[in-house]
């Protein structure tokens, strides 16, 4: 199939599962060439998400010499040498965990760019991997974000472990939810609308779960290459 079938196939998937509400797509675009992207625009999708700093460099700074206007999400790991490329680059950045990552982002993003648009990363079921923070440990962290001026907390994102167990699944996606409501219940004058969880083998269950954003690679663009 095309990529223009899949992602016919899996906005209709994704209207399937929302009913009335509304879900985003992200398109993952990792790995793939900037063909990939411009055929995905080509049919109609516009937000992109990239998990390499560089090579998602390459690839906006390509767009916008063609005035291409796209989205653009980083969601791979930060490390603290890469923030002034996503703070210059990035429409949003998915993966804040630490003061010191954001209060940089904050500082690299120039006064005439639009605010950066920020998601906390929460390490939802898998204590072993690094990437993100303790559900109990989002509150500074929110704090410190939303007083940051050039940055703008947008809501919470979690890669949860693998399992082919759906109750675990289903689980690890609930707190997501219960702790994103809770968010936005601590922080109601703030622009706290995105729960960026599920991806293409797990996204049916996500968006159960009351997932607002789903990043979706594979069952758009095919499987990684990753030799
Ligand atoms: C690669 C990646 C995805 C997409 O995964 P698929 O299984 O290909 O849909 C989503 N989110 C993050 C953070 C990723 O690194």
């Amino acid at each position: 199939m095309s990529i223009a079938e899949n992602l016919a196939k899996i906005n209709g998937l994704i209207r399937q599962y929302a009913k009335a509400r509304k879900v985003q797509l992200l398109a993952v675009s990792k790995t793939k060439p900037i063909e990939a992207i411009l055929q995905a625009h080509k049919a109609g999708q516009c937000a992109f998400g990239e998990n390499y700093v560089q090579e998602g460099v390459e690839k906006i700074t390509f767009c916008q010499e063609q005035g291409i206007e796209l989205e653009w999400h980083f969601i791979g790991p930060l490390q603290s040498n890469k923030t002034k490329l996503v703070a210059e680059y990035f429409d949003w950045c998915q993966t804040v965990s630490r003061e010191k990552i954001a209060q940089r982002l904050n500082d690299q993003r120039h006064p005439y760019q639009a605010p950066l648009n920020v998601l906390i990363q929460i390490n939802i079921s898998d204590e072993e991997s690094k990437s993100g923070i303790r559900a109990s440990d989002v509150w500074p962290l929110a704090e410190f974000i939303l007083r940051q001026p050039r940055l703008k907390l947008r809501g919470l994102m979690a890669i949860p472990k693998a399992t082919d167990n759906v109750l675990e699944q289903q689980e690890a996606f609930k707190q997501m939810h219960e702790l994103f409501i809770a968010l936005q219940k601590a922080f109601p004058q703030a622009p706290i609308d995105t729960l960026s969880m599920g991806m293409s083998d797990d996204m049916q269950t996500a968006i159960d779960q009351g997932s607002t954003m789903v990043r979706i690679g594979s069952a758009i663009f095919g499987a990684r290459d990753y030799a």
